[in-house]
């Protein structure tokens, strides 16, 4: 068997095509307007200056207005808040996206607390986390990672209900919101991490592999089940410049019945699902959703 290749980027195409005619829709209603994000980056870390380049030509293609903000490496933490406070307040920003990982002097939780949660549309915020662990649909924001992941599922034609799903990785951002929306659509789920013995005979079971560990190439053949639907959310920069995720790719394909590239997998699913909860947040904010 070789795994079918499940191609990231146009299902991300399509979300974003579909959120074009969304935005469109807002802004011709009278007094209408495009759905806003602001994304504010501190320092120039470079991966986090492609993601946020990344992010600006997807909101580009949706028909939504970004504006960056850009701190020094330097920055304090009250400036960064001072900022979040006149952009909680401004009528016409839908959607406040902080890049994460900050510089040391910044406390992620505090600045992730003071965002407004009708403007959280990364899904971080506890009220986002609290609406998404009882059922809430229609309130908060899904973060982006994991409700990508379900999109890619789906679109390799596979209804989690009853099957057995396995998340490697237990970060607030991933890992635990994973396994909710897995809980949500009726798997079996299981969480294994970083203390977790006897690993490979539990992904073995997995009909549905999500690898979010953030260790390049640690998923193998031998820990996937025949026919799996392997996700492979981890981004390394290998030394030799190019890109790989947490999923041995080579000895993984042979052995999975579908399994998502990096790139082109969940990245771009990921800010795929960044447009669809700004265009969500405009729609909401201006009464049509
Ligand atoms: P994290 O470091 O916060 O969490 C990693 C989790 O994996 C931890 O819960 C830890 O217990 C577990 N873990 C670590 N080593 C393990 C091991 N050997 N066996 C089993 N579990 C282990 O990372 P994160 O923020 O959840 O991100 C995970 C990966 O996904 C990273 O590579 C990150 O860059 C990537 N990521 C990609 C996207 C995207 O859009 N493609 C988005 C978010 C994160």
């Amino acid at each position: 068997m070789t795994a079918r290749i499940i191609d990231g980027k146009a299902l991300a195409r399509e979300v974003e095509a579909r959120a074009l005619a969304r935005s469109e829709a807002l802004a011709s209603r009278p007094g209408g307007r495009r759905p806003g994000l602001a994304v504010v980056l501190v320092g120039e870390d470079p991966a986090s200056c492609v993601y946020v380049r990344n992010k600006t030509r997807a909101c580009e293609r949706a028909g939504v207005a970004s504006t960056e903000y850009k701190f020094p490496a330097d920055a304090s933490q009250a400036e960064l808040l001072e900022l979040i406070g006149k952009l909680n307040a401004a009528p016409d920003i839908d959607g406040i996206l902080v890049q994460l990982p900050l510089p040391d002097q910044i406390d992620p939780d505090a600045v992730i607390a003071a965002i407004s949660p009708e403007k959280d549309v990364d899904g971080f915020h506890m009220l986002s986390a609290g609406a998404l662990l009882t059922g809430r649909r229609n309130e908060g924001f899904r973060p982006c990672t994991p409700a990508g992941v379900m999109k890619l599922i789906e679109s390799a034609g596979v209804n989690p209900e009853g099957l057995e799903a396995v998340v490697i990785g237990r970060s607030n951002i991933v890992g635990k919101p994973q396994a909710v929306m897995l809980l949500e659509a009726h798997a079996t789920v299981t969480v294994v991490h970083s203390r977790t013995r006897n690993l490979s005979e539990i992904t073995r079971r997995a009909d549905i592999l999500v690898c979010a560990a953030g260790r390049p190439k640690m998923v193998t053949g031998e820990m996937v089940k025949p026919g799996a639907v392997v996700i492979d959310v981890g981004i390394h920069r290998t030394k030799d410049g190019r890109l790989c995720g947490d999923v041995d790719q080579a000895s993984v394909e042979p052995v999975a019945g579908a399994l998502t590239p990096v790139p082109g997998g969940v990245g771009p699913m990921t800010i795929a699902m960044l447009i669809d909860n700004t265009v969500l947040s405009a729609e909401r904010r201006m009464g049509a959703a």
